[in-house]
């Protein structure tokens, strides 16, 4: 931060500093061009009003009343009325004095002649005007009156007759009254002659001061014209500021007003035409400096300010690339993060996969295993089964034997219509035989893992066949009743197992003594399918009902149940997609649910 900073500052310095150079010389520009014209305005005043007086002389020289004047009138009380005329006419002209002298240097006749200081009479023969006139010049001299004192120009011409030169007449203007006509310019003006003596100024501390140092020949010239008194002629009371101002004429003078007061000026200075003078003006340079201070202290503002922005620009920069800092340091911390939650969730997922194909095994170990014990079940239930089914067998055996001893008995007898009768018992017994068999049969076999429209009917009916010995045993009575002709999804022998287990079960459930009720309800409701077999045996334990569905659990004694049978069905109903429900009914004995899915197409062959 520090370096940039430091860096734009002294661009800044440098674009300041290239800026005040730049306007500070427009400036300077302005204000020389300024006074140049102020000059050339001065110049034109001066030079305006001079034009008014210069040719004066000339033209009084040509009058004939002074020509015949100076012509040496007879006339008594000529000169008199000469100078009453150029009294007339210096009032007229607006001059300070017009007066002729004669070739001697003594003036005989003036506007003045009946005043104090009557210059008639007087010679001024040593005033150089005097001198250029009689050589045939227009004389034009700067002086101070010898009587009156004033500063004055003398303008003359020589006074001619036929090529001679008979005097001279003179007009003097006052230069206090030029003076009063450039003192409107708005700057101080001086105008300084051959000698570097002040002879003009609108400031009056300038007034017959002296430029530089007057060289001695000339001082003895001016002793001799009697143009100013030497002895008071102090120096300028300018000091020279060229070193203040670098190429700048600079000077300090005094101003108007109160004693002590100075003021810088630039002086600038031109050869008024026409003339052996310099017109100087010293142009306030106040107002330029004003205006250069206002232009510094609006470049510094400007600066300041401009700094104040690149400061605020920098600090917003430094924030923006802290914010961005932050950004991407907090975006690295989060992708640390993912790819470590990602690493612990692809191991979490390896883990998942190795479980699931575990479960997968284990699932398939366990269906295999239930299969397993379903075929046991069934066995067993072969096994359970057995005493009846002998007995099954040996009666229709037994029988068999006797027709057919008949039939034999008959044949011989010659009576074949009753031959005939008997073998036709045998043969509907043995009919019979085969479809237990058969029935037998299919019921020991391994059943597969399809699941597919069932017809409930037939399942009940296969079933309840190969309970019928049980059945008849025991002197049960077994009810079905509700809807019939229904197709369920599920499998026909795993289904057929399920109701052989529930109705031996409900067999068992009825003591001894009292002849079984059982009750097989069919209804079909919302696409489903319910079985319900109820008994009136003693019900289930209402301790045991939560667990009743568990392997192993079973209330019979040792030998008479492993406690699986309704675990079994359980898991079997479950696989076709359905739900199985055992509650105590309020009348009593128990009741038992299955739901199943109700399927729509005709049964295929699953088993
Ligand atoms: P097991 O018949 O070998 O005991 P089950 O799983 O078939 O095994 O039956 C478990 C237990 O559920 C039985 O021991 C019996 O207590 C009870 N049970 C089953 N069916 C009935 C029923 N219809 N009435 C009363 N109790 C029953």
């Amino acid at each position: 931060m520090a370096r940039p900073m430091g860096l734009a500052l002294a661009v800044l310095l440098v674009a300041g500093g290239a800026a005040f150079h730049v306007l500070s010389g427009l400036v300077v520009d302005q204000a020389r061009e300024d006074a140049g014209a102020f000059l050339s305005q001065a110049e034109a005043t001066i030079d305006d009003w001079l034009d008014r007086y210069r040719a004066l002389p000339r033209l009084y020289a040509r009058d004939p009343r002074i020509v015949s004047a100076m012509a040496g009138d007879p006339r008594p009380g000529a000169l008199d009325d000469l100078s009453r005329e150029l009294a007339e006419w210096n009032g007229i002209a607006g001059t300070s004095d017009t007066y002729v002298m004669a070739a001697d240097g003594t003036t005989v006749a003036a506007s003045n002649w009946d005043s104090d200081i009557s210059f008639v009479g007087r010679n001024f023969g040593f005033r150089p005007y005097f001198s250029d006139a009689m050589q045939g010049e227009n004389g034009r001299f700067f002086g101070l009156g010898t009587t009156s004192g004033l500063r004055g120009y003398y303008l003359s011409a020589p006074i001619r007759q036929n090529g001679a030169i008979l005097g001279v007449i003179v007009v003097k203007v006052s230069i206090p009254a030029l003076e009063s006509v450039l003192a409107e310019s708005s700057h101080p003006i001086f105008i300084s002659d051959d000698a570097g003596v002040v002879i003009l100024s609108t400031l009056p501390e300038f007034r017959l001061t002296t430029l530089r140092p007057i060289p001695e020949d000339r001082q003895a010239l001016i002793d001799r014209t009697r143009r100013y008194d030497l002895a008071r002629l102090d120096p300028a009371p300018l000091s020279d500021m060229r070193g203040a101002g670098g190429d700048w004429p600079l000077v300090s003078a005094p101003v108007r007003g109160p004693a002590e007061a100075r003021r810088t000026y630039l002086q600038t200075d031109r050869a008024l035409t026409g003339e052996t003078w310099r017109l100087h003006l010293l142009y306030d340079v106040g107002a330029v400096r004003q205006q250069l201070w206002t232009m510094g202290v609006a470049i510094v503002a400007a600066g300041i300010a401009i700094a104040a922005l690149a400061a605020l620009g920098l600090q917003r920069r430094e924030r923006l690339i802290q914010r961005l800092a932050d950004r991407e340091r907090d975006r690295l911390r989060l992708e640390r993060r993912v790819a470590l939650r990602t690493v612990a969730l692809s191991e979490a997922n390896a883990r998942l996969e190795i479980e699931v194909d575990e479960r997968r095994a284990a699932e398939q170990t366990l269906r295999q295993t239930q299969n397993e014990l379903v075929q046991a079940g069934k066995l067993a239930a072969l096994g359970q089964m057995s005493a009846a089914l002998s007995h099954e067998f040996n009666q229709p055996l037994t029988a068999i034997r006797t027709y057919s001893e008949n039939a034999a008995a008959f044949y011989e007898a010659g009576r074949g219509d009753r031959a005939a009768e008997n073998i036709g018992r045998v043969l509907r017994l043995t009919e019979k035989m085969a479809q237990l068999s058969k029935r037998l049969t299919r019921f020991a076999r391994r059943s597969g893992d399809d699941v597919g429209p069932v017809d409930l009917d037939q399942v009940l009916s296969e079933a309840l066949a190969l309970v019928a010995a049980r059945v008849d045993r025991s002197e049960a009575r077994i009810e079905i009743t509700g809807d019939r002709g229904l197709l369920v999804q599920g499998g026909a022998t795993r289904l057929m197992h399920v109701a052989m287990n529930l109705i031996g079960n409900a067999l068992d459930a009825v003591p001894p003594g009292r002849p079984p009720r059982i009750a097989i309800h069919i209804a079909a409701r919302g696409g489903k399918v319910s079985m319900e077999v109820t008994d009136n045996g003693t019900g289930v334990p209402e301790d045991a009902l939560p667990h009743i569905f568990d392997p192993f659990f079973t209330t019979k004694e040792v030998g008479k149940g492993l406690g699986l049978g309704l675990s079994i069905c359980y898991n079997i109903v479950r696989d076709f997609g359905g739900t199985m429900e055992a509650r105590n009914r309020p009348e009593g004995g128990a009741a038992f649910t299955v739901t199943l899915e109700a399927a729509e197409r005709l049964p295929v062959a699953a088993e």
